[in-house]
């Protein structure tokens, strides 16, 4: 052996020029053949010729050559003495295998030449070894680098190039990094590179699983093909070799080889060149792409906090804060680092000592912070709300206190907002008669969960008192039944409404509008109902309360004494009440339908149609004294009221109308008109004594004067005509004065008839003046040529005229008697507009007393002596009056009394 690494020193340490073979030549070791001078193979010996193809036939020497590889023949041209001093390295073929590498020299030896020849397989396998593996190594270096290097947006196409730079080189078909998906934890395809006719065994970015989990991570595994396991789904149907890449967190990527055996193909690499060679891919790849995800984070990061307006915060040796740069920009801070005290004089008073006081919590107990404060800002007028958050991380010198700042501004606001707009609701739910309330479904009940807080002011209870079943104890007894099928409908429905009385704390019942509405699940089941209870407690008595007046009412007008009716605006009755139907001799149930009209004349019912058309929804009322002839009857008079009923446009509807009968009190008053006329008659019968005998008188005189010419016989025709045409004046004019009379004897016509007032003034002058110039009272008339028309009778008014004057003529005459110089008179006008015509009687007797004026219109009242006055005339004056529509007024003028009669003007057809 000492021999051989003697040889293998001198071999290895082989340098050019002429090689100077030993002196003695070992037997034992290597081949030795002996040639002759042509170089013909004469004898073999050594331990290496049993692997020689070609064995010395013994009796045909073959040459040299025919032992050698075809590549090796160049080494020995020629002969043996011209290999001398030379250093030979021959391939000789082998019976099987590869061929065998050996080196050598010749030497003479006795008449021919030695080749004594060495393996230097060993040698050349070690040095091509060698070479790949540095090879590979500096390949590795320069993946690395690449990889290192490039860009990150170029990374992929950089890795790409490298794997392909890596398969040629190292001949595998199929080549793929595979990393660890971190988030589920599985393994995943990163890149791959396939040869041309290389079988495609993964898509980009294909899924794993946990398969390379099983592989043992320690070293290079080798994957037979068709390996019936869980990793050959990583190769599929071929064979494969997966080097695992560890760092510090254990196995992170693999390098995959499909169809590859490296024994065949890298035979030179060893586990650790592979192991090596895939830390140059995984190592860069995997910091560059931590360096990409934390890049992205940060900018992230750093979007968040521009977009949320945070930023963190660290104090140190809790003097000192720093700021993330965007949190000091938006805060107005002057430089990102900055003393603690100078940070907490940006925080608003009102916050500063709690967050001084959690700061210190933080930094003594390492209690973690959580404070809501409000910043101000240099010019803003309303703080910044921020929420800041901060903990204590590691221990020792470690220490650290950080924190982030987040603008809660917006929150804030809308949480003020919210609060503001909830309070408001709450209040006004409070405040109002209603309770929301919210019953849960549990297996076909409902069961409160929820009361709004006007429950208590409402009816006094508390969601405590109503729980569990035990509602409906304060639902009224005989409300219940109601409340359970309000339930039944609400859970069938999906919505009811529904009015039942419930008690409160004292008792009392209360009426409340249920309106309930129930919420389903997705899948459609119910889950809660939510409903509102409204207080129609005053509502629903009201409603009963109406009812029960309408009840009131309709006995009231059933059993009115007044007769009491509606009627169509055609005066067809719709209905009237028992008395109505009593007085026209029938039973209610035959009233409908009968026409009012059918009981006028055309006048009256002219007349009553217009009042009628003059009612508006504005002055709906009305009232008249009708004057009806009921079949079979005589003449009825009714007061009659009336009320219309419109509709929304204003046309009459219907009218209400409430009768009295007036009959009696008309007869009575007619009665009075009868002895009050019979009273102005007898005041004035001396006038009219007056009256007729000055014509008797004057005609005395003349028949007298006529008998007493007849006696003398001289009588002129003359004189006679003359006498007797002054006797026919005279009966004329006590005819027309009787005439007048009659007025007073006859009752008047039912019907009002139209007149001219003149004729009226004419017809009371023609009876008083010559009694009132008797009496030395002077009548001033003021010629008038009225044209109009009165509606009414004309005697009623000749009386009023009367008693007027009769009146103003005792006034006067009173005051002659205290001064008999006193020049009396009485002064009678008319005047008249297109609807009112007035009449008026004035004197100068003195007037009324102003405390009596009043008075002087009531049934009864004089100042005269008894048996002198009555006190009716002006009272049925007035009536009259009254009765045809007009007024009568007095008051007191310069001298007396002054009376003014009314009328409205009659329209003429
Ligand atoms: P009588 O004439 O019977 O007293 P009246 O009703 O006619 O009843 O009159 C009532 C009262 O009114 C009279 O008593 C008188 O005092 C007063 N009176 C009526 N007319 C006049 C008048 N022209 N001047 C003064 N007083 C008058």
């Amino acid at each position: 052996m000492s021999a051989g690494d003697t040889l293998f020193g001198r071999l290895r340490n082989r340098s050019p020029g002429p090689f100077e073979a030993p002196a003695r030549p070992a037997a034992s070791v290597g081949l030795q053949l002996y040639l002759d001078n042509a170089g013909l193979v004469q004898q073999l010996s050594g331990p290496l010729r049993h692997l020689l193809a070609q064995r010395l036939a013994s009796r045909e020497p073959a040459h040299l050559l025919t032992y050698l590889s075809t590549h090796s023949s160049l080494a020995v041209e020629g002969h043996p003495a011209d290999w001398q001093g030379q250093l030979l390295d021959l391939d000789f073929a082998t019976q099987a295998g590869p061929p065998l590498h050996l080196r050598g020299w010749v030497q003479p030896q006795d008449e021919g030449w030695l080749l004594q020849l060495l393996d230097i397989g060993d040698l050349l396998g070690e040095r091509q070894q060698a070479r790949s593996r540095e090879q590979a190594q500096r390949l590795a270096g320069q993946i690395r680098d690449h990889l290192r290097l490039c860009s990150l947006a170029r990374l992929p196409q950089v890795l790409s190039e490298q794997l392909q730079r890596l398969s040629q080189h190292l001949h595998i078909p199929c080549l793929a990094v595979a990393l660890l998906d971190e988030q589920d934890q599985g393994w995943q395809i990163h890149q791959q590179y396939a040869a041309l006719d290389a079988p495609q065994l993964w898509s980009p970015a294909q899924r794993l699983g946990t398969a390379l989990d099983h592989l043992p991570s320690a070293a290079p595994q080798t994957l037979a093909a068709r390996e019936p396991s869980l990793t050959n789904t990583i190769f599929g149907l071929h064979s494969g070799f997966a080097v695992p890449y560890c760092d510090a967190r254990g196995v992170t990527a693999w390098l995959l080889c499909g169809a590859y055996e490296p024994g065949q193909q890298a035979p030179d690499l060893n586990d650790h060149d592979w192991l090596s060679l895939t830390a140059a891919v995984a190592a860069p790849l995997l910091e560059r792409l931590r360096e990409h995800r934390h890049q992205q984070q940060l900018e992230r990061l750093e979007t968040l906090q521009a977009l949320l307006g945070t930023g963190w915060w660290e104090v140190f040796d809790g003097a000192q804060v720093q700021l993330a740069e965007a949190l000091a920009d938006s805060l107005g801070l002057p430089a990102t680092r900055l003393a603690v005290q100078d940070w907490l004089a940006h925080v608003h008073p009102a916050d500063r000592d709690e967050l001084r006081s959690h700061l210190q919590a933080l930094q003594e107990q390492g209690t973690p912070l959580e404070l809501c404060v409000r910043l101000q800002r240099t010019g803003a007028t309303t703080p910044l709300w921020y929420r800041l958050q901060g903990q204590a991380l590691g221990s020792g010198a470690e220490r650290r206190l950080v924190g982030f700042m987040l603008d809660i501004s917006d929150i804030k606001n809308q949480e003020q907002q919210a609060a503001a707009a909830h309070a408001r609701l709450d209040n006004l739910i409070a405040r109002s008669p209603a309770v929301i309330y919210v019953q849960r479904y549990v297996e076909g009940a409902l069961q409160p969960t929820f009361f709004s807080a006007s429950l208590q002011a409402l009816l006094g209870w508390s969601l405590a008192d109503c729980a569990d079943g035990t509602l409906i104890e304060h639902v009224h007894a005989e409300d219940r039944a109601h409340y359970f099928e309000r339930t039944r409908q609400l859970l069938r429905e999906g919505s009811v409404s529904a009015r039942y009385r419930v008690l409160d704390r004292q008792g009392q019942a209360h009426w409340l509008l249920d309106e309930a509405r129930l919420l389903r699940d997705d899948l459609g089941l119910p889950v809660e109902a939510v409903g509102l209870w409204l207080d129609v407690t005053d509502a629903t008595l009201a409603a009963e309360q109406v009812k029960a007046s309408e009840e009131r009412y309709r006995i009231l007008v059933e059993d009115s004494p007044a007769m009491i009716c509606r009627y169509r605006p055609d005066l067809t009755l719709t209905f009237g009440n028992r008395p109505l139907a009593m007085y026209l001799e029938c039973t209610p149930a035959q009233l409908p339908g009968i026409n009012l009209g059918s009981w006028m004349s055309a006048e009256q019912r002219e007349a009553f149609l217009q009042r009628l058309a003059q009612l508006t929804p504005q002055a709906p009322v009305s009232s008249a004294e009708i004057n009806l002839s009921l079949p079979g009857r005589e003449h009825a008079w009714w007061i009659w009221s009336d009320r219309g009923v419109f509709d929304e446009r204003g046309q009459l509807l219907e009218v209400q109308a409430v009768a009295r009968d007036n009959t009696e009190v008309r007869r009575s008053q007619q009665q009075l008109t009868q002895s009050a006329k019979m009273a102005t008659l007898g005041e004035m019968a001396t006038g009219l004594a007056h009256e007729i005998n000055q014509p008797l008188n004057v005609m005395r005189m003349a028949i007298v004067n006529v008998l007493k010419r007849l006696g003398n016989g001289d009588v002129q025709v003359d004189y006679l005509t003359d006498k007797l045409n002054r006797i026919d004046a005279q009966v004329q004019r006590a005819a027309r004065v009787v005439d007048h009379m009659r007025v007073f004897g006859r009752r008047s016509e039912i019907e009002q008839q139209p007149f001219n007032p003149l004729d009226a003034i004419e017809g009371t002058l023609s009876l008083l003046s010559e009694g009132l110039r008797g009496k030395g009272v002077e009548l001033r008339v003021r010629e008038s040529n009225l044209q109009v028309q009165v509606r009414g009778y004309v005697d009623q008014l000749e009386q009023v005229l009367i008693n007027l004057m009769v009146n103003a003529r005792d006034a006067l005459l009173g005051k002659r008697e205290a001064n008999r110089d006193f020049q009396p008179w009485i002064a009678v006008s008319a005047e008249s507009d297109e609807h009112v015509v007035r009449l008026w009687v004035e004197d100068n007797g003195g007037g009324i007393d102003p405390r009596l004026l009043e008075r002087i219109f009531e049934p009864f009242f004089t100042t005269k002596p008894v048996g002198v006055g009555t006190g009716l005339g002006l009272s049925v004056s007035y009536g009259i009056i009254e009765n045809m529509g007009g007024r009568l007024s007095v008051r007191n003028g310069d001298e007396g009394a002054r009376f003014c009669i009314e009328l409205p003007v009659a329209l003429t057809d």
